[in-house]
Order: C-alpha cells, then sequence, then structure tokens
C-alpha cells in the first residue's frame, strides 16, 4: 500500500500492516498503520465501506487500543492557549492546597465509592 506519513511523505507498507476499525452504525470508519520510515502511528477517516474493502485484502481489526474517537463529531468551540494556561492555574491551586493539608497533617481522607454497608 501506498500512502503519506506527516513527517515523512509518501511511504509503502503491507496492507497487513494496516488495521481498521469500523464501528456499526457509524458513517465513518478509522484505518491505521505505523509508518515504517519514522515509526509514528498514523489514522485516516473513511468510509466503512472502503474499510470493509481493506480488510477483505488482509488489513487487520485492531487487536489493542485504537483512537476510535478521532471519529467523534467536534462540537464547541475550539480549545484555545488561554484555556490551556487557565487550567494549568487551577491544577497548580489543587497542588497548593494539597501541599497545604500536608503540612497541617489534616489532608482529607479520600472518599471511597465502595464504602460496605457491614
Ligand atoms: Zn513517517
Amino acid at each position: 500500500m501506498r500512502a503519506r506519513c506527516m513527517w515523512c511523505g509518501e511511504i509503502r507498507f503491507a496492507i497487513e500492516d494496516l488495521e481498521c476499525a469500523i464501528p456499526a452504525r457509524a458513517p465513518e470508519a478509522l484505518c491505521g498503520f505505523v509508518c515504517p520510515s519514522c515509526g509514528v502511528p498514523q489514522f485516516r477517516r473513511t468510509t466503512p465501506e472502503r474499510a470493509i474493502d481493506y480488510v477483505r485484502s488482509g488489513a487487520q481489526r485492531p487487536t489493542g487500543p485504537f483512537p476510535v474517537e478521532l471519529l467523534e463529531p467536534h462540537i464547541g468551540p475550539a480549545i484555545s492557549w488561554n484555556d490551556i494556561l487557565d487550567l494549568r492555574l487551577a491544577f497548580a491551586e489543587i497542588d497548593q492546597l494539597e501541599a497545604a493539608w500536608r503540612l497541617e497533617g489534616s489532608a482529607p481522607e479520600p472518599a471511597s465509592q465502595f464504602d460496605r454497608a457491614a
């Protein structure tokens, strides 16, 4: 097969090295391969019909984790750099609170959602 690696440009690989996830009732399928040149995983959306053709020709179904969330529709505004900085500041405040609790020896017990009713 021939494909484009986002880093190496056009590359070739065996169809047996292609993995295709075809979620039921989804309008798209996801196929991926590891670039034989740089080793970076590459994923592409395609039609379920084309993915089925790839599988019939020798592509594999995913045997491990596969990022089918790439097929989810993207709604809402894009995350901005300010959003990321705000999140980092929020984490820093949590870290400072935890450090203060540790110094006071008053760290709250972690909540358990599996408390037994004895
Ligand atoms: Zn590559």
